[in-house]
């Protein structure tokens, strides 16, 4: 018997070896092997079995990682798939399915010493003093750990070893699994009744998963996409409902759904978002009564160990609910009944290293292939579902209300403009702005000042009138080059020269130039106008360290902390009675980001940050401070308004044919000699060029129309341009940006030119599909 093996190196090929005689009957499909190649050994996964192969003189596989196949059937399909549609390596996306620690199989079960009382027989014996104490409290908890006995006890191994010389206790190595949340009290919880619109909501996921349940669906667009397939995707679910609007208590209870229905589930958090307390609401639930299972966590900051067991808890099906960040999407759940995306619009699901999936996408897919209901929940949904939504591929469910009748917080808009006006120069805080925080500190309150400040790109904005250079051809504005002068869109690449005055003609403000803004200075502004505030600064520079974050937050939870100055990190989730008031410094910093997003981002943004305030008895009020105040991004989240947001946004999309419009490709080079990335990009957009003008000509002499097998007809190509963030690296980056609706047929193109391509040697090049940052 021969096995075909996609090894772990990057050559978009199976290489087919022998199974061995003592391994026959162990090997199948989705095996972990490892095998020779060359003079290497590597890991690989068996795809396929076969009886012969075109190759003579086969090596054979040397051995068997893990007792059980850790690749499942349904697993290997979806890594198929990510493979075609993300245009990468089969063997990139087949790594990224399993965690390092079972690829690898380095870190096994932990077996640790245990001490058990064993059953005795005639007269007690008469013990000296000290293995007295220790056969004590080994007899009152029958069996314990070396370790802790001799901690409790105080005593030493040799005490031990002397009671099991008499036959009192036994001792063994034995597994202990790890549970990395072995230390926090979980406190079984019952099901809250639901509101009316919760109830609906619930009912309508339930019945979509019976009706799963009965129907046998055929499985067909093994490459399409997930979203734009023609058969409507009634079965996945866009949760829309306010922050606090009870959308956690529905996951609950429509996890309890699959359960009863024999199934699993997979619930999909933003890491930020995967804090002890939500992986305990979800584990309290399931701790006791009759649909009581173990709640498996994967996420990064798990020991190699501690993921090792979680994922085999999964595997051997003990763990039937799964909660976890990104990559949790993978987990080898089966049957599968259920998965449940929650802030589905945060840019975390997407991977931004090959392969570069979006597990949102990716969790559609699969549940189409494995007929599991589909939930993605947000407050502040993306473009990209609403869009499936308003084209009936989703059902929407929606929940306007907080459950406990809480207000939205009071947002007030500041116009900057005319702080500018009263000070020289760009003013951080507006009189209004200080005014509130001053009250906050008489009152004992507290505050959080949030500052968007991403990247090193920015953009040009007169302080004055509020006017933004943005690119002619894109819309989108320009990114200002300090060192050059100049400006520059890095979609198409138009550049021109800073203006020396503002352009607008009613302003003509000669101090145009924006003056960058970091939350360090925030910070020390902020002591010198609150010197007796305590202030703390959360952002990637002061949170290097993973307890930083923690005790940052703890301090501020207990009083100890007044002003919580920080970047987006600050804006999500998080949930402190005592904050009556949130801040926005410069909504305008995310506004205008190059990117066509930027819009959808600031609304998002606002709207989060918003939610954090007034989450007590007090009302809370959120003052935005923006140099373009009549933006319709900042308007609309004002006013809570998701629905204008979008229906507005989507006009821009519609018009400029950005996604969800259209789909993205983003094509980057990299390479330290700029002529060579340069000369490189404009050769391939060249070649490009060239496979879209011929289907188009004969399309116009009647040929073919949107072929699949065929570079689609709408594509646009724009670039290339120089990538936006050069950051502190020695690489320069050149991209072309490619848009379409026929994604799939784009990719498998791609993934066929891509073979065929000779870059110079230190050129290299990155394919993204559906990208969430241009930079
Ligand atoms: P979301 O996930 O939308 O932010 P949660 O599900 O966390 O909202 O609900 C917010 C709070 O309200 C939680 O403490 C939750 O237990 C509680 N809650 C949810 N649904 C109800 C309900 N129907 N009645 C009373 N309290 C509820
Ligand atoms: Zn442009």
């Amino acid at each position: 018997m021969i096995a075909r093996v996609s090894l772990e190196i990057a050559l978009r090929k199976e290489f087919d070896y022998l199974i061995p005689a003592e391994l026959v009957g162990q090997v199948e499909v989705g095996t972990r092997v490892q095998v020779s190649f060359g003079v290497r050994k590597i890991f690989g996964t068996v795809t396929a079995l076969a009886e012969e192969s075109a190759h003579t003189k086969l090596k054979p596989i040397l051995k068997i990682i893990g007792a059980q196949t850790l690749v499942t059937p349904k697993v290997l399909k979806l890594a198929r798939w990510i493979g075609e549609y993300y245009c990468c390596a089969p063997e990139t996306a087949l790594k990224s399915v399993l965690p390092e620690a079972i690829r690898k199989e380095k870190e096994g079960w932990k077996k640790q010493l245990f001490v058990r009382a064993m059953h005795l027989s005639g007269e007690f014996p008469k013990l000296p003093k000290r293995q007295q104490d220790v056969w004590n409290i080994v007899e009152e908890r029958r069996e314990i750990l070396l370790a802790e006995l001799l901690e409790l006890a105080e005593t030493t191994a040799a005490t031990v070893r002397k009671l099991e010389d008499r036959g009192l206790v036994e001792i063994s190595s034995e597994i202990s699994e790890r549970d990395p949340y072995a230390r926090e009290t979980i406190l079984p919880t019952q099901n809250i009744v639901l509101n009316p619109a919760q109830s609906v909501a619930l009912e309508k996921i339930k019945a979509a998963m019976d009706e799963q349940k009965s129907e046998v669906r055929s499985q067909k667009s093994e490459a399409g996409n997930p979203a734009s397939d023609l058969r409507p995707l009634t079965s996945t679910f866009l949760l829309h409902g306010v922050t606090g609007s009870g959308k956690t208590e529905i996951y609950l209870q429509a996890l309890a759904h699959a359960l009863e229905q024999g199934k699993g589930a997979i619930v999909l958090v933003p890491e930020i978002s995967l804090t002890p307390q939500t992986v305990e609401r979800f584990k309290a639930r399931f701790s006791s009564g009759k649909l009581q299972t173990l709640v498996a966590v994967l996420h990064s900051h798990l020991s190699a160990g501690e993921r090792h067991d979680e994922w085999h808890k999964i595997r051997q099906g003990r763990a039937r609910i799964v909660i976890g960040a990104r990559s949790a999407i993978f987990a080898p759940v089966e049957p599968l009944g259920l998965i449940i995306v929650d802030e589905e619009h945060e840019t975390s699901y997407k991977q931004e290293e090959a392969p570069r999936y979006h597990a949102r996408d990716v969790a559609i897919m699969r549940g189409q292939m494995e007929n599991a209901v589909v939930v993605l929940g947000s407050a502040t949904p993306s473009m990209e579902s609403f869009y499936n939504y308003k084209r009936g591929k989703f059902t929407l469910l929606e929940l306007p209300e907080r459950v406990d009748d809480q207000k939205m917080p009071h947002v007030r808009v500041v116009d900057m403009r005319q702080a500018a006006h009263k000070e020289k120069g760009t003013p951080l805080f507006s009189p209004q702005l200080k005014e509130a925080i001053n009250q906050r500190l008489d009152k004992g309150e507290q505050t959080i000042l949030f500052l968007n400040r991403r990247g090193y790109s920015t953009s040009l904005q007169c302080p004055k009138c509020g006017y933004v250079c943005n690119c002619p051809n894109c819309s989108l504005a320009l990114t200002f080059h300090r060192q050059e002068q100049k400006l520059a869109c890095h979609i198409c690449g138009h550049v021109e020269k800073v203006p020396l005055v503002c352009p607008n003609e009613k302003c003509r403000n000669p101090a145009i130039r924006f003056s960058g803004t970091g939350t360090q200075r925030v910070e020390e502004t902020l002591a010198k106008l609150f010197p007796k505030a305590r202030i703390k600064r959360m952002d990637a520079d002061t949170m290097k360290r993973k307890d930083d974050y923690r005790k940052v937050l703890g301090d501020f939870r207990a009083g100890k902390t007044d002003i919580l100055v920080g970047t987006q990190m600050i804006a999500k989730g998080l949930h402190f009675p005592n904050v009556t008031l949130v801040g926005i410094i410069y909504a305008d910093l995310a506004l205008h980001q190059p990117d066509f997003r930027a819009g959808e981002r600031t609304f998002q943004l606002l709207t989060q940050v918003a939610g954090r305030a007034g989450r007590g008895d007090v009302e809370g009020e959120v003052f935005v401070q923006a140099f373009a105040p009549f933006h319709p991004a900042i308007q609309y989240a004002r006013r809570h308004d998701f629905n204008g947001f979008y229906e507005q946004e989507i006009e821009f999309r519609e018009q400029l044919k950005y996604p969800p419009v259209s789909r993205v490709a983003l094509l980057t080079l990299k390479g330290r000699n700029e002529e060579k990335v340069k000369f490189s990009a404009e050769h391939l957009k060249k070649i490009l060029e060239s496979k879209v003008q011929s289907p188009k000509s004969k399309a116009a002499a009647g040929e073919t129309t949107l072929d699949i097998g065929h570079w689609p007809l709408d594509l646009i190509i724009a670039g290339p341009a120089p990538a936006p963030l050069l950051r502190a690296e020695t690489f320069y980056r050149y991209q072309i940006m490619l848009r379409t609706r026929a994604m799939s047929a784009l990719s498998r193109e791609l993934a066929r030119l891509i073979q065929s391509l000779a870059l110079p040697e230190d050129v290299t090049l990155a394919v993204d599909i559906d990208p969430v940052n241009l930079g």
